[in-house]
């Protein structure tokens, strides 16, 4: 079957950080297997879906991880169909959260409903790290991507060919998460890979810990309160860690979605680093569970972890507003701020989101990122040995400074694409 081809389509994700969703079928077949399926946010905030293939012909969807730009499009192929999905548990627990959440902010715009999550969820067949499954003359075997609990890297064989698809990656180890799972990979063929910070590089993970860690002292030592908006998937647990692991003495409270996500980290323990860690900041820090306690604990010298990460409604933007304005107090911002978003603005405009009044309390913004920096990125490509690596998952402007810089790292001879959204490969298998 040496004439055989393998088709890779590019649904979303393509120059774009988000909706990241490709497709991978054999040229002389309509089945089809859906890497990702996410969903990306307009200048708006309003939902920009990924592309779709026809349900009938898909067969299965894996999804890496519970991220919405990985998951948010996802429900769509059950309004006429029901493909299987394929993800580990913490993925299918959280990213049920998320689906819920995503629906109850943007329903309108939505054109899935809770039935079509639920047939999601009913669809999905929990896979491993190692776990082999077959789909549409694929071979599918999932790897750690190191990124988020329950996160996979997936390596598909089509007759002797071997694609990588990162998912999101993160090379390095943090309090969270080992980090990717490279070795055991063996290396591929064809490297479908994220770039979301291909043009960047974070400080070492000590010197931002150590940072977070000594303006919250300072802070609340002269009387203040630290809210640190955090993304309820691994950013708002990575705060809890460090804080607990450098034994900060001060009153940390939690708010929003993260003890819900928290309480599936811990109930899915094999899949994250220091599980004893999270579980004592869990029992030793104040879960918020209403208003009694919301309209409290901002009063307080002391640390509020807070989701919404950008600041874009949920609790944190409560906070914010509450806090915002007086100088002894501080915001730190630890999580990716999308252009547009409200956390951007905050950065560049200084003023309080949601109102007109600047922001007087000090702002910070720290880099705990989750992804791999582009050294991180370029040593994964390096050492995965591809021939030809496929770009998504980041700004056309950032990939093209990836490129740059990859192309000195790896095979002279490689071939290197930066993908665009529609685009189709073709590969020889
Ligand atoms: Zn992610
Ligand atoms: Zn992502």
């Amino acid at each position: 079957m040496a004439d055989r081809r393998v088709l890779v389509k590019v649904l979303g994700g393509g120059g774009e950080v988000g909706r990241l969703s490709v497709l991978l079928r054999y040229s002389d077949s309509r089945r089809a297997v859906i890497l990702d399926a996410g969903v990306n946010f307009d200048e708006n905030d309003n939902p920009v879906f990924a592309n779709t293939y026809p349900p009938k012909y898909v067969e299965a969807i894996v999804l890496s991880h519970a991220h919405l730009d990985h998951i948010g499009t996802a429900p769509m192929y059950y309004i006429s169909g029901n493909p299987a999905i394929y993800a580990t548990r913490p993925t299918l627990e959280m990213a049920r959260l998320m689906w819920a959440d995503f629906l109850k902010i943007n329903g309108y715009y939505s054109p899935y409903e809770a039935g079509e999550v639920d047939k999601a969820v009913a669809a999905t067949r929990t896979i491993d790290y190692g776990d082999e499954v077959e789909a549409a003359g694929f071979t599918l075997r999932f790897y750690n991507s190191g990124h988020i609990p329950g996160s996979v890297f997936t390596l598909i064989e089509a007759d002797g060919l071997r694609i990588g698809f990162t998912g999101d990656v993160n090379t390095v180890e943090t309090k969270l998460m080992k980090g990717m799972d490279i070795d055991s990979i063996g290396g591929v063929d064809v490297l479908i890979m994220e770039a979301t910070y291909g043009a960047s590089t974070h400080p070492p993970r000590r010197v931002s810990e150590a940072k977070l860690v000594s303006i919250v002292e300072e802070v609340v030592e002269q009387g203040g309160t630290v809210l640190i908006p955090a993304f309820s998937i691994a950013r708002g647990q990575e705060v809890m860690m460090i804080l607990e692991e450098y034994g900060v003495d001060v009153p940390v409270a939690v708010d929003g979605m993260i003890r819900k996500t928290t309480e599936i980290m811990l109930e899915n323990r094999r899949y994250i680093n220091n599980p004893h860690l999270l579980e004592r900041a869990y029992n030793d820090y104040l879960f918020v569970r209403g208003w009694r306690d919301r309209s409290r604990v901002w009063r307080r010298p002391g640390v509020i972890i807070a989701s919404a990460g950008m600041l874009k409604g949920g609790p944190s933007l409560y906070y914010v507003k509450k806090i915002g304005g007086k100088k002894k107090n501080a915001v730190i911002l630890v999580s990716y701020q999308a252009e547009g978003s409200p956390g951007r603005r905050l950065l560049e405009e200084g003023k309080i989101p949601g109102s007109e009044e600047m922001l007087k309390a000090r702002l910070e913004w720290l880099d705990l990122s989750s992804h791999a920096d582009m050294y991180g990125l370029a040593e994964m490509a390096r050492r995965l040995k591809p021939s030809r690596i496929i770009v998504v998952h980041s700004d056309a402007e950032v990939a093209a400074k990836f490129v740059e810089y990859l192309r000195g790292r790896v095979d002279g001879d490689t071939r290197i694409d930066i993908a665009v959204n529609n685009a189709e490969y073709i590969l020889e298998a």
